[in-house]
């Protein structure tokens, strides 16, 4: 971006294409720290089963542009199979494909019978999924997951710090990777000056997470005030994920969620919000994640987020600065501020996200999306003549 202001304030260059946004709202373009691109918000993960990897390659690029068409311009993958999030990142670098830019982490790391583990709650047989996640049960055996990613084109690496709600043998609070085995992969990931961040819902995991030197703590469930002060202390990034818990809780074994997921989220969820507001009140960094591809957790409505935060406890100006500057810092953009200097990814919005956060949920009040200064998405702007 080579400037930005007031009309008055800015010398438009002579080839320049000027566009009459009125009163609309121009806005940094919205960053989401925590999706899946290769996952479409399936009510179960067994209706993924028959998945080969082209086909899930193909529904990852239609997950893409349907996440840049509502406005989300940067995303970063918290964990997917069989490098399809490097390639797609790849693929969106090249212009092939529309989509957000992408910070990416490969397969997460996760313990033998951990939440990551495609055997917990995989038939055994169904060894194809095996390469989804990395399982590793000793610090070396981490390192070398970690190097090995990172070679492979990992922008972060993701560490599975505590059991979840979709893993069935398993619990939000249980333990997963121990200090030792995530300090050797953090120290791997900061040795190449790339960040690190944890699945981490239960106490224990959230500690063993920050103690062996993480950068972003995952959902973070079940926070304590001993734990607030180590984040802040270290500057550890929370990424709530609300919108993950809320639909599974909303929309129940019903419409075809495993029971077991369902009664852990109802279990979390109350926990999950006074977590999300003692950090908040405590002033920890929060960036906006959603968590996209959890059960009817849908790539492009990822602006729900905003309105569970703001209802959680943030100002609608705190809910979009975690999902602008906030974002950008935690991912390491250049990005999330219209200022000069900063990668020119910007929405013009019709309404006022100020007055009313839940108008970045309607595709049709985007009106435009650039990206780098290009345009991406234009719903009936025209360039004044
Ligand atoms: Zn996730």
């Amino acid at each position: 971006m080579a400037a930005a202001g007031r009309p008055e304030e800015v010398r438009v260059p002579p080839d320049g294409v000027v566009y009459e946004a009125g009163n609309r709202t121009v806005m940094p373009g919205l960053i989401d720290s925590h999706v899946h691109i290769t996952g479409s918000g399936e009510a179960s993960w067994m209706e993924t089963i028959k998945y080969t990897i082209p086909y899930t390659t193909l529904r990852a690029a239609v997950n893409a542009r349907t996440a840049l068409e509502a406005g989300i311009t940067s995303i970063r993958d918290a964990g997917a199979s069989w490098g399809i999030d490097v390639g797609l990142k790849r693929a969106i670098n090249e212009g092939l494909v529309p989509g957000p830019r992408m910070v990416v982490s490969g397969p997460g790391l996760s313990i033998t019978g951990g939440h990551g583990d495609p055997a917990n709650g995989w038939p055994p047989e169904v060894i194809f999924r095996a390469r989804e996640m990395s399982v590793v049960d000793s610090p070396d055996e981490a390192r070398r997951a970690a190097r090995t990613h990172l070679r492979d084109g990992a922008d972060c690496i993701k560490l599975l710090a505590t059991g979840g709600v979709l893993s069935e043998g398993d619990l939000p609070t249980s333990r997963g990777l121990t200090v030792e085995e995530m300090r050797a992969a953090i120290e791997e990931a900061h040795n190449l000056g790339k960040k690190t961040l944890a699945h981490a819902q239960g106490s224990t995991g959230i500690k063993n997470a920050i103690l062996a030197g993480i950068d972003s703590i995952e959902h973070g469930c079940y926070l304590t005030e001993e734990i607030i002060e180590m984040m802040l202390a270290r500057g550890v990034f929370l990424v709530p994920t609300l919108s993950a818990v809320h639909h599974i809780v909303e929309r129940g074994a019903e419409a075809g969620i495993p029971p077991y997921a369902v009664e852990k989220a109802r279990r979390m969820q109350e926990d999950h919000w006074r977590s999300f507001r003692m950090a908040l009140e405590a002033g920890v960094k929060i960036a906006m994640g959603t968590d996209a591809a959890t059960p009817f957790n849908y790539h492009g409505a990822n602006a729900l987020e905003l309105e569970l935060m703001v209802k959680a406890g943030m100002t609608p100006m705190q809910a979009l600065v975690a999902a602008t500057s906030r974002g950008a810092e935690l991912l390491g953009l250049e990005a999330g501020l219209l200022e000069p200097g900063r990668l020119a990814d910007l929405l013009v919005v019709d309404g006022n996200p100020l007055e009313d956060i839940t108008c970045l949920q309607h595709k049709d009040r985007i009106l435009l999306v650039m990206k780098d200064g290009v345009v991406q998405v234009n719903r009936g702007l025209t360039p004044a003549p």
